[in-house]
């Protein structure tokens, strides 16, 4: 029978606090995933009280529900950054991003976070022969700016990786890791109480209200049937931020909910012959798969956007499968132990945002690329809060722009999907292609 609950909350510590709610704090952080517990053990190791408050239990969103690939990617090419913000920050946005990786592996690594992580490496696989070719020149592009440990794997020698004829080659990061999640956020969570956050679940943010309309007087958190007065206020709900908290930020950041599934125990033989490097993959398709052993070595964990729109997983589950199987026929029957769906935030610009609106700082606009960023970018908006005169991240340049048609109800993405699946066909017709070429010239 699938469970449709994440995989890796079985058998994990369920966290709870019974002190009372304060009455007030010096920061008051609304999301307890990666961000805002990243912010809170930042700021409460520089001497702030700060209390964290999650709607739901503790870990309710993304980050315990995630893929656990730890990695620096973002949706943007190095040559469409330049377009838009000019080679300078084009150039730090790279550099950034990798430092979200060593940022994140440091923490893990300094404060021993037991949270499985292995160092073992990426492999993007290219769907399109032309999807090799812009990997190599956004590779070589990125390499002129800063070297990273990053290399083009051919045809020919993608079976050390993995075991199907689907791809035309791929790209490794050799610096790249995986976790398991939900081990990674109880570790930042415990870190944080132990610097002396105070962290609730089960309190919704209903309203952030001004004392005053000078910004320096603080504001009230009204939860429900209380409030708690405070100087600064921290939003890290990324693909959970509603209109009825803030309007501005749901105006810019899109809600695009990804679905995972792992399979029943296979056992190590198995998965290892299917993944023998060992890496975790991530596709170029439109359609987006990401796939990884879990860190037992005996199953294997699929991740798609099965919908852009919100389906529950019941409904995702069999084009899960569909993927699974075109990718490993050899799994073909096999059982699926869990299957669940958690909310990515997306931005306009495809790239993570820091700032402040009306007095109010955040951090988010993930992408889907959150187990590095997120906890670095905690970090730094901390940071940027207490020192706001000074640039704390190339993040705080990235437009956090809306639409006119967008008012945080994502009724397009149902089009979206069918935009994609288009995108899909013309893939497969250039795939079917490039496979006659090859045959040819056999
Ligand atoms: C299925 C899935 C797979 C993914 N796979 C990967 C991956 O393999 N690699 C990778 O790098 N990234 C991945 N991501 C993205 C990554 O998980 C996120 O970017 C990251 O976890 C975001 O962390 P966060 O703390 O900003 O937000 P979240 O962890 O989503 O936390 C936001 C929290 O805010 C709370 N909240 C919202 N509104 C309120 C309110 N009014 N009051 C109080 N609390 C509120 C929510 O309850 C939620 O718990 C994946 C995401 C999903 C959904």
């Amino acid at each position: 029978m699938t469970k449709y609950t994440p995989f890796w909350w079985e058998d994990q510590p369920q966290y709870k606090n019974n002190d009372d709610l304060p009455l007030d704090a010096d920061v008051v952080v609304i999301g307890a995933g990666y961000t805002g517990l990243s912010a809170a053990l930042t700021l409460s190791r520089s001497g702030r009280s700060v209390v964290v408050l999650d709607a739901e239990d503790v870990g309710f969103g993304a980050s315990t529900r995630n893929g656990g690939m730890l990695g620096s990617g973002h949706k943007v090419s190095t040559v469409q950054a330049q377009r838009q913000y000019g080679s300078e920050v084009a150039h730090k946005i790279h550099t950034e991003a990798n430092s979200s990786i060593e940022f994140t592996t440091n923490l893990i690594r300094d404060e021993s976070i037991d949270c499985d992580f292995q160092q073992c490496g990426r492999l993007r696989t290219a769907w399109t022969p032309q999807d090799h070719i812009s990997m190599t020149n956004n590779m070589n592009e990125l390499k002129s700016i800063e070297n990273f440990d990053s290399r083009m794997v051919g045809s020919e020698d993608m079976h050390k990786s993995i075991t199907t004829g689907l791809y035309f080659g791929g790209q490794l990061y050799g610096h790249h890791g995986s976790v398991q999640p939900r081990k990674l956020h109880y570790g930042i969570l415990q870190l944080a109480i132990n610097a002396g956050a105070q962290v609730f679940g089960g309190f919704r943010a209903n309203r952030v209200e001004r004392l005053s309309n000078n910004l320096s007087q603080g504001f009230k958190v009204h939860v429900p049937e209380k409030f708690i007065k405070c100087r600064h206020v921290l939003m890290a709900t990324n693909g959970y931020t509603r209109p009825d908290l803030s309007k501005y930020l749901s105006r810019r950041v899109i809600p695009v909910p990804s679905y995972i599934a792992t399979t029943e125990d296979i056992g190590t033989d198995m998965v290892d012959s299917l993944l023998p490097g060992g890496h975790c993959i991530v596709e170029t398709r439109q359609r987006y798969c990401y796939y990884r052993a879990t860190p037992c070595g005996k199953r294997i964990m699929l991740g798609t956007r099965a919908a852009m729109h919100q389906i529950t997983p019941k409904q995702a589950l069999p084009k899960i499968i569909d993927m699974l199987n075109g990718i490993f026929p050899s799994l073909g029957g096999v059982g699926i132990s869990h299957c669940w769906t958690g909310l990515t935030g997306f931005s306009f610009s495809k790239l993570p945002s820091i700032g402040c609106s009306g007095g109010v700082y955040y951090a988010l606009g993930y992408c889907g690329n959150g187990v590095a960023m997120a906890p670095y970018m905690g970090h730094k908006v901390a940071l940027k809060l207490m020192q706001p005169d000074k640039e704390q991240s190339v993040f705080e340049r990235t437009t956090l722009s809306t639409k006119f048609y967008y008012h945080g109800s994502p009724w397009f993405l149902p089009f979206a999907s069918a935009i994609f699946r288009g995108h899909d066909i013309v893939d497969n017709y250039r795939r079917k292609n490039a496979q006659k070429k090859d045959q040819s010239q056999l």
